[in-house]
């Protein structure tokens, strides 16, 4: 092939694919990943890309579904999860198909979804404090008659379960091959299938792992140029909400971590992101943006987006100086 591209992974947010207040469909799901998809086409002439992507409403409604349903046998999130990553797959591929046939270079791209496991640790502590609310909302009747750990909320009982940390990516060797021959990987769509190491086997388990930390283990184990959480805001503000409220731009590393400690970025929404992309640049020395959906050219080119800027990066520079 040719010369060696830049890797680029980008980490789409739910609102990819359904906006909010948007019901879903179907058409509206193509339809809204038009945009993100014209972004990919432009960008993999340049770059080799892994796209990752979130999953929430996609399995509340596939549990909604089996909810509603007594005759047909109900499956396991592990499963459900495995169907969103081939629905979602299948979204991302037509889309992404349809935007390389429009603007003449189907021919010379390559794409591919891949089911994803993610290792997981039996002994997380997230396993014995379920947090993370999925599915459907029920009475306290039908919660009561249910198995599940639950929650009760402004509008009624969820179920819970954990969200512990990825750990490493199962198919990280496969998917580094496909990038080596410069396809576009969909891959970790929903964070991964949760899996723990029983012997020589792995197991699913009842849980969910956040998308923007399973990418970012992703980012590093592939070893990503750039790293790009794309949302639907311009970046992560400080004072988020307050009249004072503002959108980080350039930040180091220390500064990201100190407005986090101050909890400028709450768990479930930013707070994961910033995680996640402050441990890819720590980690690689490589850059990683938090950007809206609508900037992610303008992020790679490096006018848009919050980015975290490592200042040992200049040293480790240097470091190679010396060393040639
Ligand atoms: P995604 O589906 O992309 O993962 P999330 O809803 O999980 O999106 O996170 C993005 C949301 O985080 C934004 O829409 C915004 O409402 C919220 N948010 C909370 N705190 C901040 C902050 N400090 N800066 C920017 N956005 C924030
Ligand atoms: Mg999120």
């Amino acid at each position: 092939m040719t010369d060696k591209k830049p890797i680029l992974l980008i980490a789409f947010g739910g609102n990819a694919l359904i906006q909010k207040g948007q019901p879903g469909t179907a058409s509206q799901q193509i339809e809204n990943l038009k945009l993100p998809m014209k972004q990919i086409a432009e960008l993999s002439k340049d770059y080799t890309l892994i796209i990752t992507h979130g999953n929430g409403p996609q399995v509340g409604n596939l549990l909604l579904q089996q909810e509603s349903c007594e005759e047909v046998p109900k499956m396991p999130l592990e499963i459900i999860g495995a169907m969103t990553q081939g629905q979602i797959g299948y979204m991302i591929e037509s889309s992404l198909n349809t935007v390389l046939m429009e603007i003449g270079i189907n021919e010379q791209q390559y794409f591919v979804t891949m089911i994803t496991y993610v290792v997981v640790d039996e002994n997380d502590p997230a396993f014995r404090n379920p947090t993370k609310p999925i599915g459907p909302f029920y009475t306290e009747e039908e919660a009561s008659n249910l198995s599940y750990n639950m929650v009760k909320t402004d509008k009624g009982y969820r179920r819970v379960v954990a969200s512990p940390k990825p750990l490493s990516i199962v198919e990280r060797r496969e998917i580094k091959k496909l990038i080596e021959m410069d396809f576009i990987v969909i891959c970790c769509g929903g964070g991964g299938i949760p899996v723990i190491h029983k012997e020589r086997k792995f197991r699913g388990v009842e849980a969910v792992i956040d998308k923007d930390l399973a990418s970012s283990v992703l980012a590093r184990e592939i070893n990503a140029d750039i790293f790009i959480v794309a949302s639907d805001v311009k970046g992560a503000a400080v004072h988020w909400g307050k009249p004072e409220q503002r959108i980080l731009q350039k930040v180091t590393l220390s500064e990201i971590d100190e407005y986090a400690k101050e909890g400028h970025f709450p768990a479930g929404s930013m707070g994961p992101k910033v995680e996640a992309v402050a441990r890819f640049s720590q980690n690689t020395g490589n850059r990683g943006i938090i950007c809206h959906l609508e900037d992610i050219e303008k992020a790679v080119r490096g006018d848009a987006g919050t980015e975290i800027r490592v200042k040992a990066q200049k040293s480790l520079e240097e470091k190679c100086q010396r060393k040639k």
